[in-house]
């Protein structure tokens, strides 16, 4: 089969690599519909990396598929069933896994990223990686699942309630996915803060009501009792952004930057600051909330290429000129 291999920094090399087999009792084989190119594999390509992992492997961690043959124990799924595969898979042995901190496993590991992943024509996944979906979902729109779940998860620790005010701080996939569920949340209002105009343009197509620059979000922004740092380094401005009271979601990850913080105005506003990693039992809702029809992240997809193409999607992506990138080993 052709798959997208992580050889050496930069690009990933297309290569032919035998197809493989269902061979342990809960593995299950997929064929791979749709991967989803994201910043962590840019980042896993920089030299030096800024993002950890291991060389050799298929790349590719947001993916849906269809199951072609499955190993003896497995139960919940079976051939013909259309899955998505999670990107971060848990050891369920672990002292965290057995408190329920799923993405906390101290043996986490990533498809991938850490073993092979979705960017080929097929990929073994153990059955505990594996979450049906319905049919009815286009292939490309269904490889959201995994960002979505992660903001599913950002959601659900943040708490929003119908009414209230939302401001996110960067209108990336990820800043777009947030404004499309806080407005699918009834958020009275979302202000996207984000410079370029094409992402301003998604981010109005995706909910938000108003969409600023740094520059005007500063002469005219108002307070919000929900604020979400989508980028990674920006909770001075979300500690400014947000309303006494107001709650704080750290989702973007720079381990470079530790930009200064006037703890003061955490305690006098009384905000809580809340980190989200990745996502935590939040597949099955994502994937809800998807078949629901109340998100349309179709928007959201600047570009679906064959796997033969996959280095020019990433070249698009570091330039800055697409939002997300969809490959399709079948196209
Ligand atoms: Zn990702
Ligand atoms: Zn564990």
């Amino acid at each position: 089969m052709r798959a997208a291999v992580f050889l050496s920094p930069h690009h990933l090399t297309l290569t032919e690599r035998p197809r493989p087999e269902a061979s342990a009792e809960d593995d299950v084989l997929v064929e791979v519909e749709a991967c989803g190119i994201c910043g962590t594999d840019l980042h896993v390509l920089e030299d030096p990396p800024g993002h950890p992992g291991t060389p050799g492997v298929t790349m590719g961690h947001e993916f849906v598929g269809r199951v072609v043959e499955i190993g003896g124990a497995v139960r919940r799924v079976s051939a013909g069933d259309r899955v998505v595969i999670q990107a971060n898979m848990q050891c369920n042995a672990c002292e965290m896994c057995a408190e329920g901190y799923f993405n906390q496993c101290e043996r986490m590991t990533t498809n991938g990223i850490f073993r092979d992943g979705g960017l080929a024509e097929f990929a073994v996944i153990p059955e505990r990686g594996v979450h049906p979906i319905p049919d009815h979902l286009p292939a490309e729109v269904a490889a959201l699942i995994e960002p979505l779940s992660c903001v599913v998860h950002g959601v659900r620790l943040l708490g929003l309630t119908p009414g209230e005010d939302a401001i996110v701080l960067g209108a990336g996939p990820i800043g777009l996915l947030f404004t499309a569920v806080f407005a699918a949340n009834g958020a009275r209002s979302i202000t996207c803060v984000e410079l370029s105009p094409e992402r301003a343009a998604l981010a109005h197509r995706m909910g938000a009501t108003q969409v600023l620059t740094p520059g005007e979000y500063r002469e005219r922004g108002r307070q919000a009792q929900v604020v979400v740092d989508a980028v990674g380094m920006l909770l001075p401005a979300a500690i400014d952004a947000a309303r006494p009271g107001g709650r704080i979601a750290l989702f973007g990850m720079n381990s470079q930057v530790a930009p200064p913080v006037k703890q003061f105005d955490i305690t006098r506003k009384e905000l809580t600051v809340i980190g989200t990693y990745v996502g935590s039992s939040s597949y099955p809702q994502a994937i809800a909330l998807l078949d629901s029809g109340r998100l349309d992240l179709s928007p959201m997809i600047t570009s679906v290429l064959p796997l033969e193409q996959t280095n020019e999607g990433l070249d698009r992506l570091r330039a800055g000129t697409e939002v997300k990138v969809i490959v399709q080993p079948r196209l």
